[in-house]
């Protein structure tokens, strides 16, 4: 599909990549680029690519396809350091979970005749680095395309046969909407995860082991989404500000509406949004993104989790 491919950094979405083009042979040359001199030496070790580099403009050079995948926070030195570098008629993707912030940030930096053809693909778990990656991560879940209008039509379609090689499901959606949608489908549950954790860890009357030793599945759950990579979502909540605090705003509302019912002893209130939301974790089902087994945070199954 590609003669070079570019990948700069190369953590779990980026090795995910490196391993699923290699098997799905995508690319004649996967050129890699990472910051970190330990995930280089991973990726050497680990046969990702076919050259491994400190500069990112050195695997960006001649590549038809560069996909970011390095913390949005990194993209808009990452685009100013590639640009001058990269080919007329090359594609730029990236994977970044939102999508405003990475046209913002990356487009000023393309030069004419670059193509931007931004990605989200809704799938991850919480471990972070080249080790953590795996060729069958993107199979079956959704990848979000969200180019701006006017991108040319033939870059859209190679990035979006790009995605499906792997298994995905592909989709175009406008960015702002995308940004809406992810607020409240992944990044405020993860704000919630990591506050309700937090807050477990400052309670006084609770000791620390007690939160620990006693961890019911529900507590156990939210363990997980917190122990997600703190430089990643970081910059989630700082470049996708204005939909994650509308998205807020409702929740802190709803919350409010419950503590009252608890409060007015209100049961069928609470009973009827226990009705709904059940019935929402069946439409998850029936869609295929999840399994009905009881997990209870012990199968080996939950580490491939849909994430981001
Ligand atoms: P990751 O495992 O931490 O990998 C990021 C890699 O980029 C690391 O090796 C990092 O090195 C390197 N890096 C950081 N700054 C760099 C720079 N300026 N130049 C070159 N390399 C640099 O993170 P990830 O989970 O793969 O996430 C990458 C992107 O994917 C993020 O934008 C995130 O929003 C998106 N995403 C993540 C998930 C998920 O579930 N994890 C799902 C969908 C999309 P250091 O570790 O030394 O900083």
């Amino acid at each position: 599909m590609f003669d070079r491919l570019a990948i700069i950094g190369i953590g779990l979405i980026g090795s995910s990549i490196a391993r699923a083009a290699r098997e799905h042979g995508l690319a004649k040359h996967i050129a890699i680029a990472d910051a970190s001199d330990a995930h280089r030496r991973q990726a050497q070790e680990l046969q990702l690519g076919d050259s491994v580099h400190h500069d990112a403009a050195e695997a960006a050079k001649n590549a038809d396809l560069v996909l970011l995948c390095v913390p949005l926070g990194a993209n808009a030195a990452v685009a100013a350091h590639i640009g001058p570098v990269l080919k007329a008629g090359a594609i730029v993707s990236d994977v970044g979970s939102c999508k405003q912030a990475v046209i913002r940030d990356v487009a000023p930096h393309l030069p004419r005749g670059v193509h931007l053809v931004p990605g989200h693909p809704v799938a991850g778990t919480e471990h972070s680095g080249p080790t953590a990656g795996f060729a069958a991560l993107f199979q079956n879940r959704w990848c979000i395309l969200t180019p701006e209008a006017g991108t040319d039509a033939a870059a859209i379609e190679k990035v979006k046969a790009f995605w499906a090689a792997f298994g995905s499901k592909v989709e175009i959606m406008e960015p702002r909407h995308h940004d809406l949608v992810l607020a409240i489908t992944s990044h405020v549950p993860h704000l919630i995860a990591y506050n309700i954790v937090g807050t477990a860890d400052d309670l006084e009357t609770v000791t620390e082991s007690e939160v620990i030793k006693y961890s019911a599945g529900g507590f156990r759950d939210f363990t997980r989404i917190a122990a997600s990579d703190p430089t990643m979502w970081r910059d989630v909540f700082l470049n996708n500000k204005e939909a994650v605090l509308e998205m807020l705003g409702r929740f802190t509302e709803d919350l409010i509406a419950l503590q009252r019912a608890i409060r007015w002893g209100e049961g069928e209130t609470l009973f009827d949004l226990f009705t709904r939301t059940r019935a929402i974790r069946r439409a998850i089902i029936d869609a295929g993104q999840e399994t009905a087994a009881p997990d209870f945070g012990r199968s080996p199954a939950a580490k491939g989790d849909a994430q981001s």
